[in-house]
């Protein structure tokens, strides 16, 4: 089946499955697929590496803000399929990005409007020609809100977490299940309630509560949707 030139926009909350679910759609119907959280945690990274955010997430923003303007933040090809991976400064950093001290500290960063601004810019970028799927929490509200399709998609908190902790494990990772549902939640929250483009459902977005469907169930339901609106 064959979409026109769009943008769909993928939000929802944490770990719900949103970039699996995105890069099949965007194998399937030739989009490019963009993980705009993989920019907020090579920020986060950044900020760690540079001493810019302590232990109890107190964040130097002045400092952050000057050093901005000498971080180089660029999605590459890895060759195979369609993936790409985050590269900081011409550092591969797609594990480092991944790891829990980053994900405990990303929404706090991500929070920041100088932090948002230097993202949109690259994320607008990578959407000025169309053709893109982009899984975040604001892409179909503040990003892209002529977006011509928006999902968002929500599950269950431990339904979440315990996809997490499983990826997580596979990894080699060692994780207690706890601390990586406190993690979820604890997004969740903060992303819902901060000032800047907070996560909330578009007026216009289709619900997509995967708590109890498999990645297939998802692309079923995804197909449908599809030959509605294009067929
Ligand atoms: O999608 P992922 O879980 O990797 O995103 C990490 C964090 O980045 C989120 O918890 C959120 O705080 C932030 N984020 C955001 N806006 C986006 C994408 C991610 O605030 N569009």
């Amino acid at each position: 089946m064959k979409i026109p030139n769009i943008i769909i926009a993928i939000d929802g909350h944490s770990s719900t499955g949103k970039s699996s679910f995105a890069k099949i759609i965007a194998g399937r119907f030739g989009l490019i697929y963009v993980d705009t959280g993989a920019l907020y945690r090579g920020v986060t990274l950044f900020a760690i590496r540079n001493f810019f955010i302590d232990k109890n997430n107190k964040i130097d923003r002045i400092s952050l803000e000057k050093a901005l303007s000498k971080l180089d933040l660029q999605f590459r090809p890895t060759g195979q399929d369609r993936a790409s991976q985050l590269y900081m400064n011409d550092e591969l950093v797609e594990n480092e990005i991944r790891s829990l001290e980053v994900s405990e500290k990303v929404s706090f960063i991500a929070s920041l409007p100088i932090v948002r601004d230097y993202v949109d810019t690259i994320l607008v970028k990578l959407g000025e020609k169309r053709g893109v799927v982009m899984d975040g929490r604001d892409i179909g509200t503040v990003v892209f809100p002529d977006a011509e399709l928006k999902i968002f998609m929500t599950a269950d908190a431990e339904v979440r977490a315990a996809r997490r902790y499983n990826e997580m494990k596979a990894k080699g990772e060692n994780p207690q299940f706890e601390d990586v549902l406190r993690n979820v939640k604890e997004r969740d929250f903060l992303d819902e309630n901060r000032d800047t483009a907070p996560l909330k459902r578009a007026p216009d977005a289709i619900l997509l509560d995967n708590s109890k469907m498999t990645i297939e169930d998802q692309i079923v339901w995804f197909d449908n949707i599809i030959s509605k609106r294009w067929n």
